[in-house]
């Protein structure tokens, strides 16, 4: 198949890049670096079916050639990097979710979706299966995030209906590992970059809030199997294994050998208290099941930021 990536420059679209091409596809990678870096996709710049395209998706998106699949992968996707940036935050969700519909309806293409675990808001079901509304703050500074992601959902499943486009979206919950920039400000990455600093482990609020966090090779996997999967209902994609944010300070702290000490910042704006996902859904249709769990996952991605100490 020929596949575009929007947002193949970033964290997650840098390694979906890597599964389909190892799968034997070939790629369109297309980003505008915001909050993507060349760094992540320059072992791919060699490959015969790799091809890049520095490119807006919230402009007119052309791509010459057929195309089978289109992963939009696009959007600021880190609290800081959505607070800073809210105007393109609201524009990739909702324009760049039209154009790369737009441009699927136009190739015949199946478009899967990157939506998230935030549609759910701070979430009062819990764990939060797919069925649930949510309980979002539209007005609240995540709202730029948040509403985006649900507006592109509504969308999504607008061409579905309307359209006949062949659509699928993932709700992704947290993921982590190598790629992640050390400044993108998530919790797994900063807690690390600082333990192996040196610096304290800054914990907002009291570190009671919860958080599931998934292995990016797991939930690459689960994003692979939903895109060949026959049902366009939003799927669930995370690890249910749940912690608090202070649990993943101490084994943060415990694996780096740190003697890095833990301090406590203002819980941001609606920071949600609990999340975790059910993940019925993706077991069921997809026969997925997240194998690397939080000690395991957490080595690798210390790994990587040891030997990328300024990337
Ligand atoms: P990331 O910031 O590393 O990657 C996003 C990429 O999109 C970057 O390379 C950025 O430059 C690019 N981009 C942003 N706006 C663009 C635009 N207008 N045109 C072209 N490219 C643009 O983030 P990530 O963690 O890799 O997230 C990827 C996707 O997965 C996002 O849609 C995000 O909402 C979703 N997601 C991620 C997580 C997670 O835990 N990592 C959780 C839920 C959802
Ligand atoms: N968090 C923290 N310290 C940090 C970064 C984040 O305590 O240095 C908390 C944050 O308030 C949230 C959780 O960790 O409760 C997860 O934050 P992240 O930004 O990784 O993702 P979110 O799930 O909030 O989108």
């Amino acid at each position: 198949m020929r596949i575009l990536v929007t947002g193949a420059a970033g964290f997650l679209g840098s390694h979906l890049s890597d599964r389909l091409l190892a799968e034997g596809h070939s790629v369109v990678g297309m980003d505008n670096f915001l909050t993507g870096h060349p760094d992540n996709i320059a072992h791919l710049m060699g490959n015969q079916r790799f091809h890049f395209i520095q490119h807006d998706v919230t402009n007119f998106v052309y791509v010459e050639g057929p195309l089978d699949g289109v992963f939009h992968f696009a959007s600021p996707a880190s609290p800081i990097d959505y607070l800073e940036k809210p105007i393109q935050t609201l524009k990739v969700g909702s324009l760049g979710t039209h154009k790369t519909l737009g441009l699927a309806k136009a190739k015949g293409a199946r478009l899967l979706l990157a939506s998230t675990s935030e549609v759910y808001g701070d979430p009062q079901v819990h764990p939060q299966p797919e069925s649930y509304w949510g309980h979002v703050n539209p007005i609240g500074p995540r709202g730029v995030y948040d509403e985006a992601k649900r507006f592109a959902e509504a969308m999504t499943m607008a061409y579905h209906r309307y359209h006949g486009v062949e659509t699928r979206i993932v709700r992704i919950f947290n993921t982590y590992g190598p790629r992640m920039r050390p400044n993108d400000g998530r919790v797994v990455s900063n807690f690390i970059v600082q333990a192996l600093r040196g610096h304290p482990l800054t914990i907002y609020g009291d570190g009671s809030q919860t958080r599931s966090f998934c292995y990016v090779s797991d939930l690459i996997d689960g994003i692979y199997r939903l895109f060949q999967s026959d049902r366009s209902d939003p799927v669930n994609i995370g690890n249910p294994g749940e912690f608090t944010v202070r649990q993943l300070a101490e084994r943060v702290i415990e694996l780096t050998g740190s003697t890095s000490k833990i301090v406590t910042r203002p819980l941001p704006e609606d920071d949600p208290k609990v999340r975790q996902p059910d993940i019925t859904r993706a077991r069921e249709r997809l026969g997925w099941e997240p194998r690397v769990q939080l000690d395991a996952g957490l080595r690798s991605t210390i790994d990587f930021f040891r030997a990328h100490p300024a990337t």
